[in-house]
């Protein structure tokens, strides 16, 4: 038998396979799936196995045999591979980087590199050492090398510091040989356990032969005598405050056990959670949950949108699902974003799972996500929740994926493979029959226009929409004969929070009117006075701060007047280093203005504020005030962002100030006031979804206000109280936003009517970077040409400086492709940067293709 794998060569990665021997002794265990070190010229490298024949393509006597199988428990199944194929065609990224991206960060190789004596070695001269007559030190490393048989080679060259050079002589020219071996990063963690005998009782006679000074271990074996349990070695020293050594003698004279033993690294380690029953539905989750049920009873696959307003139980919907799931003896993955898998969030599943929970994110350390990972690979767990990556939990019969938040950005990757994991689950639960819920209190568009698809062909239009009918009715008028989806998602529907407690007032405050007022601090004056009745109320108070956006959209404090490209409904990016503005997307530019194009004011400026500039003014405003900054400076340590939100949940501080990471799934009792800062910073973003953005954000930070009995209320900061996202966010209003938005991006020609593809293009000099970008994007054309019917379905724009126009000291450029329908262009893309793939290795270019993709 052959085995045909997959390697990990960063110079050699195409995606086809090589054939190597199964030696006999690994027959039977060796499976797909499983990761393995091969010889690869003079190294072993990490490779998967990702199918197996009976017989090689090129001669048996070329063969090699596989090197090392590096697990028990194969890390990958059958199905991950052929996922992994998928990626590789649906991302344009290579097989191995999505086999890669699948398994724990402990798995990924890490290469030693060590030397032995070569053939061409002078035997003689290294068995004598440095007797011979020499120039240099050739001998003395031979004869070094010889000594240890083999030598890390960093060891070597440290060993014979300044002979660096001769060393890599002597590999080239065979005297040393350089060999590289696979080490695993993390092992196994391994603690001391004590095996008291199977029948305690035989203790009582050891007891009685103890000498009569020993009373510590006379305690020891009583202890044992009552809890016959194995038990950690540190455990029981320090429960019976005696020394390990005490109980080391009693196992030395063989009366208990002493083992080391694997253990779970488990972070949740030494943390009750409390258990919690189903709660009875109200009745707009059980009409949610019938729907999910009947797929899940039928074994059917089936995606649906569950659009729930925030507070309306969308995650006790997913509780009782999963517990249906589990009834049926399959398995189930939850999706959040890593930002809202908070403590509370584990919590919620933990207490209702138990330990047939595990959880992964990028908190954890490497060796508990391993652990983790592990308890999965090794079906010791049924649940697991965790961020992006978990969509790739080794689970073989999966019966339910749920996406929580499933609008958020942060599920597609935007390092290779640069997949989304909506569109990762629903190709996984296709193949599993399992069912797919989406949830949001602000879906995506593409999501929501996924679902209307199905509306369409079904004729049920108005029915889930509510009473203004279906919002793609006007929308979609021009092509009601669209073909329906054949994965068209159902649409579930949640419009009240549970208990009927009201959706809190969000209050626009324009802050262009404070500035004419003579207000020019970042607090208007109704955010000041209701900040002020808080803290007289001793109630309390989040406020929010965008993270991205600072610095770089230009606005005009008079009249809120942006500056926007003439050619793209998008608003134009200062750049300092040229005191330009410009269009990321057509590549318009101009001088940066003195003065506002449309009030002539001298206020105009780029945008800045950042939260420590808000948390110093707060101190100036409320002496005294207690603020809790939560932000990418105040959360670095492990352990720390857990940290600040117990601290405000025990009412040690009166403001928690944040950025995103005050915007999602927070939920604070005393909390009765939420004011956003500026909720323009994100809307002016040089991205065709600010708008969305801004809805989605403006949606989640509301719903942190008001949740239990005190009533809330918003406070909205803005210098265009006008815009559509703002309005509609301010009334609740998702299917307003959704009509307005949706024209937008069909006149725009943006998702989710046209699909994108972006391409960049980066290289040290500008002139070989201009070569190569316009001609790639001259032969994409050209292709387009040729192999589409030349229909306007597809435009490509560009090539332009990308929106960051140099990183790490390569030059950037940028090309962005729209297109529609189930065309093959992600494909015919890949093909056409594939006859630039000898320019690119000589000269050092480099191409990126994002497909989908969400931050431009
Ligand atoms: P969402 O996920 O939609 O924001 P949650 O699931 O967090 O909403 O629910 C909001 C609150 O309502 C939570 O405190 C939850 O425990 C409670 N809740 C959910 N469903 C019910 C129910 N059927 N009966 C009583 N309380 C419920
Ligand atoms: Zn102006
Ligand atoms: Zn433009």
């Amino acid at each position: 038998m052959i085995a045909n794998v997959i390697v990990d060569v960063p110079a050699k990665q195409t995606n086809r396979t090589f054939d190597y021997i199964i030696p006999d002794a690994m027959r039977g265990w060796l499976a797909i799936g499983s990761r393995v070190g091969v010889p690869f010229g003079p190294r072993v490298v990490q490779g998967f196995v990702v199918s197996m024949s009976e017989r090689a393509d090129v001669a048996a006597s070329k063969l090699k045999p596989i090197a090392q199988v590096m697990d028990l428990v194969p890390p990958l199944t059958p199905e991950l591979v052929e996922l992994a194929r998928w990626m590789s065609r649906t991302y344009l990224c290579h097989e191995i980087t999505a086999l890669q991206a699948m398994i724990p960060g402990a798995l990924k190789a890490k290469y030693e590199r060590y030397v032995t004596l070569g053939g061409a070695a002078d035997e003689e001269a290294a068995a004598q050492g440095f007797g011979q007559l020499s120039f240099d030190n050739r001998a003395d490393i031979a004869a070094f090398v010889r000594s240890k048989e083999h030598v890390p080679l960093e060891q070597l060259l440290e060993r014979f510091a300044g002979d660096g050079a001769l060393i890599q002589s002597m590999i080239k020219s065979g005297e040393l040989l350089e060999v590289q071996t696979i080490k695993n990063r993390l092992s196994a963690k391994k603690v001391l356990v004590v095996y008291p005998p199977e029948d305690p009782s035989v203790l009582e006679a050891c007891v009685s032969k103890l000498p009569a000074g020993a009373k510590r271990q006379k305690e020891v074996l009583e202890h044992l005598i009552r809890n016959p349990a194995p038990v950690r070695l540190t455990e029981l020293a320090l429960e019976l405050n005696v020394g390990a050594g005490t109980v080391k003698g009693l196992a030395d004279k063989g009366w208990i056990g002493l083992r080391e033993t694997e253990v779970f690294r488990d972070p949740y380690a030494g943390r009750e959670f409390k258990r919690t029953q189903p709660l009875p539905f109200t009745e707009e989750q059980a009409a949610v949950f019938e729907p999910i049920q009947a797929a899940l009873t039928a074994v059917r696959h089936e995606v649906f949108l569950l659009h729930g307003v925030t507070g309306s139980g969308k995650t006790e919907v997913y509780l009782q699902a999963i517990r249906q799931c589990l009834d049926q003896g399959r398995e189930a993955i939850v999706l959040v974003p890593e930002i809202s898998l908070t403590p509370q969030m584990v919590e919620r599943f933990k207490g209702r799972f138990g330990s047939e929970v595990a959880v992964l994110h990028s908190r954890l350390s490497n060796g508990e996500r391993y652990d983790e990972w592990r308890k999965i690979a090794l079906k010791q767990v049924r649940v697991v929740i965790g961020a992006r990556s978990a969509i790739f939990a080794p689970f073989t019969s999966l019966g339910l994926i749920i996406i929580d938040e499933e609008h958020e950005t942060s599920y597609k990757q935007e390092d290779s493979p640069k997949y989304h994991a909506r569109e990762v689950a629903i190709e996984r639960a296709i193949r599993h029959r399992a069912a797919v819920v989406l949830g949001s209190a602000t879906p995506s568009l593409e999501s929501y226009y996924r679902a209307s698809e199905r509306d369409d062909r079904s004729g049920a239009a108005g029915r889930q929409a509510g009473p203004g009918g279906s919002p793609f009715a006007g929308v979609n008028a021009g092509r009601a004969a669209a073909v329906a989806h054949p994965s068209a998602y159902r649409l579930l529907t949640m419009k009240e929070r549970v208990q009927g407690r009201p959706l809190p007032p969000v209050h626009l405050v324009d802050m262009r009117e404070e500035l004419k007022q003579g207000n020019r601090s970042m607090f208007s004056r109704p955010l000041y006075k209701a900040i002020e009745e808080r803290l007289e109320k001793k109630q309390q108070v989040v406020l929010f701060l965008n993270r991205r956006g600072y610095s770089t959209f230009v606005m005009c404090r008079e009249c809120g007047h942006t500056l926007g490209c003439p050619h793209c409904d998008i608003s134009l990016t200062y750049h300092q280093s040229s005191q330009t503005v410009r269009c990321h997307y057509c590549g318009y530019a101009e001088p940066q203005a003195r003065t506002c194009p449309s009030c002539s004011s001298e206020h105009i400026r780029f945008f800045g504020t950042g939260t420590q500039k808000v948390e110093e003014e707060l101190g100036k405003l409320f002496p005294g005030i207690r603020v809790i900054r939560m932000d990418v400076d105040t959360t670095t340590e492990k352990g720390s962002h857990e940290k600040l939100l117990t601290m405000f949940r025990n009412r040690e501080a009166d403001v928690l100030l944040g950025t995103q990471m005050v915007a999602k799934g927070l939920d604070f009792p005393d909390v009765t006031l939420v004011g956003v800062i500026a909720a323009d910073t994100v809307l002016n973003l040089p991205d065709f979804r600010a708008g969305e953005r801004t809805f989605q954000l403006l949606t989640q930070v509301a719903g942190r206000a008001g949740r239990h009995e005190l009533p809330g209320e918003v406070f909205v900061q803005t210098y265009t109280p006008e815009h559509y996202s703002i309005v509609t966010a301010s009334g609740h209003d998702y299917e307003a936003f959704l009509e307005e938005e949706l024209r937008m991006r069909e006149a725009g020609g943006y998702p989710p009517y046209y699909r994108l593809i972006l391409i960049t293009i980066s290289h040290e000099q500008i002139p070989m970077l201009v070569r190569t970008a316009e001609s790639l994007v001259g032969h994409i054309k050209e292709l387009l040409l040729r192999e589409t019917d030349g229909s306007d379905d597809a435009m490509v724009l560009g090539p332009v400086a990308s929106p960051i126009p140099r990183i790490k000291d390569r030059y950037r450029f940028q090309c962005m492709i729209k297109y529609r329908g189930d065309s093959q262009l992600p494909s015919l893309i890949a093909k056409a940067a594939e006859a630039f793939d000898d320019v690119c290795r000589q000269h050092n270019v480099q191409i990126g293709i994002d497909v989908d993709p969400q931050l431009l």
